[in-house]
This record gives structure tokens, C-alpha cells and sequence, in this order.
């Protein structure tokens, strides 16, 4: 699955004076207002370096984006037309002009086509919401070779929506010339695929969250694969009790018991390092003004409380860990982290990271990301997954049809 060697890349083609559809992941926050304002401009700003790449090279620039669930009608509260100005604004220093941006009223038709035809070469147009059409997330032929029509050459730059077999992640790479990879696809794509198929060892990886029944396909597939696989959250507190050991109000899935043994066993006949939480910050409510205290888990668990984050020597056990490795992928909180004083050990996690800069490091995951930049360790970090959904279907080893679709090398 070394999708970085097999899979055509932006830096394969000769642009100039293509018109190349870029679909994009702009599916930014809004404001309420009657004139919605971009709440976070983070994955605009990721698409850049591509739209950048392509402006650079003289292509005649067709973005392609969706922006919530319009459930195929047009929403004016879920207009991309916001977006244009935030482009303008991030692209001035490569085109200098602000009219070079354009907007296309709807993605697909007469009036895009036009727009599209006009494009000189340097320009940029971006389209209306493509789920404004049913017929997207449909993955219909004839709207596909609609946006095919707009352009010579496909580049799919979101990886985000890459899980999705819709139109303009699957359905139009089958009416154009060439697809390829643009540049935060193609980081990912490298970054996962070499840690998944050809990993520096020793390779480490460390699971959270609240559900086994949400990353159990990812254990799955990583105990395969790792050298030792670290487990927090409230789902480590199902496999504690696949151990025997009661957890007294955890959060824990019963019915996911015999699996967390079945992952355990797997575990252990490959011979892998398979750690649980040692020790956990205790609580007698799910709150933050809940009383708390550090349970050593020697004893026999508290029945009246629960665990919301792991514990100190567990901190140590996990860094330790991190400090050897020579890849490391992460993927879920340790603990309830949107909850400051259960953010201890997910903060911990990602300090031990950064810290270990010899090797290669990969977050994914909302909470797992918050905490890199709360932390301000994000540029001490390999690479920072865009995609939480696709980053994980890859690490389930599944294939993404946004990934599949693009053309060969
Ligand atoms: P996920 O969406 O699977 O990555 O899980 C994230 C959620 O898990 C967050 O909302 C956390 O509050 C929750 N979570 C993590 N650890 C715990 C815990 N020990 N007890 C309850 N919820 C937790």
C-alpha cells in the first residue's frame, strides 16, 4: 500500500495552462450572522500550498468544495461565496489581484462552464457548495461528468472528504484524463502509508478515546503491525475489565468485553507490547468542579468513582515509550480533555511527541490535534492528520475511494 509510489501527484503534471479542477476541503465553521464570517480558516489555509503550486505554474485554477449538510438543495447560510474573500486575502502575494478570484453561483451548468471557459491562465474560480446537488454524495455519472467538463486534469487536495466515494472525490476521475494527488493529499498519503506498510521501528502507537467499538477495527489492524500499542480513555477501562479488574463508574462497554479480550490474545501471541493505564485521575462526578483524586490501581477500584484521565506513573509509562520509538502515531484523547482538569495526560502525550524529534510522528483525531496546538507543539510534530475520519479508515488498513480513484504513476 505504498500509495506515495503508486498513486499519480500535482508534482507529476505539467499545468500550465490547464484548466485543473481542484476539489478542496473548505468545510469551514460559519458564524450565525446574516452575513456568515469564517470562524477558522485552518483548512483553507491547508489548501493553499496546492492552489499555490498550480497558480505558480500558469493552470487555469477550478475549486471544487462542499460546506455542511445541505442535503442537496441550496442553503444561503451554507454558500461558499464567504470563502472568496478569504482566498483573495490568502492568495494576494502569488496572484496580486483580488479579481483573479471568481465565484461560480452553482458548480455544475451554464453559467459555471462559462466562467470556467474564461479562466486565463493564473486565474482561480471557485465553485458554489457541490452538495447543494443530491446528486453528489449520490455519486451520480452525469453530474460527475458535469464538473469533469470544467476541466483538463483532476487533483483531489482533501483528504478529509477521501473516504466518501462521491462525485468529486470518485465519481469524476472516471470522465477526466488524469487525477492526481495535490500536496496534502500526497503528504498524507506518505506520511500513513509509510508508517503503515514500512514503519522505523520500534513503531508505537497510542489509541484513545471513549469507545473500543469505535477503534477497534484501528487495534485491529495496528497490533499487526506495531511494536507496542498504547491504549487511554474510556475505552481502556473495557479492556481492564477484560482483565478481570473492576473499574467501579467508568465508562465502559460491556457488550465489548469479549473483544477487548480477543485484542488482548491477538496481542500477545504476536508478542507486542500491549500497555493499559496504571494508575488514573479519579473523579466523583463527570465534571470539572468534580472532587478528584490519582488511583495507584493497586487497590481494589473505588466503586463510587470514575476515571476520567490516566494517571501520573502511566504519564511516565506512556513517555517512556514515546522517547524510544522511532515511529509513533496517536489517534484519541487519554482522557475527558475538553474537561482542563482531565487534560493532564492527553497534554502529556503530545508533550512526549514533540520531544522526540528523531522520530516520526503522526496525530490524528479532533482531540488528539486540540491538544498539539494547545500544547504549542505543532511544528514539532511530523505531520498532523487533516483528516479524522480518513486518517482512521487508513489505519484500519481500508482503502479510501478518493485515494483509489486517482490515476497511476
Ligand atoms: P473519540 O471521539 O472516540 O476520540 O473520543 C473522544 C471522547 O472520549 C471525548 O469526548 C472524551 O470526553 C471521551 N473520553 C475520553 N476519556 C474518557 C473517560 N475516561 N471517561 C469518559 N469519557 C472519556
Amino acid at each position: 500500500m505504498l500509495y506515495r509510489m503508486a498513486k499519480l501527484s500535482i508534482r507529476d503534471l505539467d499545468l500550465t495552462g490547464k484548466r485543473v479542477l481542484i476539489r478542496v476541503d473548505f468545510n469551514v465553521p460559519l458564524s450565525k450572522d446574516a452575513e456568515p464570517r469564517i470562524l477558522d480558516d485552518t483548512r483553507i489555509r491547508e489548501t493553499i500550498p496546492t492552489i499555490e503550486y498550480a497558480l505558480r505554474r500558469k493552470a487555469k485554477v477550478i475549486l471544487a468544495a462542499h460546506l455542511g449538510r445541505p442535503k442537496g438543495k441550496h442553503v444561503d447560510s451554507l454558500s461558499l461565496r464567504p470563502v472568496v474573500d478569504r482566498l483573495r486575502a490568502l492568495l494576494d502575494h502569488v496572484i496580486g489581484e483580488s479579481e483573479n478570484v471568481a465565484f461560480a453561483p452553482d458548480c455544475v451548468g451554464p453559467v459555471a462552464e462559462e466562467l470556467a471557459r474564461q479562466l486565463e491562465n493564473g486565474q482561480t474560480l471557485l465553485l458554489e457548495n457541490l452538495r447543494f446537488h443530491t446528486e453528489e454524495e449520490a455519486n451520480d455519472p452525469e453530474f460527475a461528468k458535469q464538473l469533469a467538463n470544467l476541466c483538463d486534469i483532476y487533483v483531489n487536495a482533501a483528504f478529509g472528504p477521501a473516504h466518501r466515494a462521491h462525485a468529486s472525490t470518485e465519481g469524476i476521475t472516471h470522465f477526466v484524463a488524469q487525477s492526481a494527488a495535490g500536496l496534502l493529499m500526497d503528504k498524507e498519503l506518505t506520511y500513513l502509508s509509510k508508517a503503515t506498510s514500512d514503519p522505523n521501528r520500534p513503531f508505537v502507537a497510542i489509541i484513545g478515546g471513549a469507545k473500543v467499538s469505535d477503534k477497534i477495527e484501528v487495534i485491529d489492524f495496528l497490533i499487526d503491525k506495531v511494536d507496542a500499542l498504547l491504549i487511554g480513555g474510556a475505552m481502556a477501562y473495557t479492556f481492564l475489565n477484560a482483565q478481570g479488574q473492576t473499574t467501579g463508574k467508568s465508562l465502559t462497554e460491556l457488550d465489548k468485553v469479549d473483544v477487548a479480550r480477543a485484542a488482548l490474545d491477538k496481542a500477545a501471541a504476536r508478542g507486542i507490547k500491549f500497555l493499559l493505564p496504571v494508575d488514573h485521575m479519579l473523579a466523583d462526578k463527570f465534571s470539572a468542579e468534580a472532587k478528584t483524586q490519582v488511583f495507584s490501581g493497586a487497590e481494589p477500584f473505588p466503586a463510587e468513582m470514575m476515571a476520567l484521565d490516566i494517571g501520573p506513573e502511566t504519564i511516565r509509562l506512556f513517555s517512556a515509550e514515546v522517547d524510544d520509538a522511532a515511529t509513533v502515531v496517536w489517534n484519541g484523547p487519554m482522557g475527558v480533555a475538553e474537561l482542563a482538569p482531565f487534560a493532564k495526560g492527553t497534554n502529556a502525550i503530545a508533550r512526549a511527541l514533540s520531544k522526540n524529534e528523531d522520530a516520526i510522528t503522526i496525530v490524528g483525531g479532533g482531540d488528539s490535534v486540540a491538544a498539539v496546538h494547545n500544547s504549542g507543539v505543532s511544528d514539532k510534530i511530523s505531520h498532523i492528520s487533516t483528516g479524522g475520519g480518513a486518517s482512521l479508515e487508513f489505519l484500519e488498513g481500508k482503502t479510501l475511494p478518493g485515494v483509489a480513484a486517482l490515476s497511476e504513476k
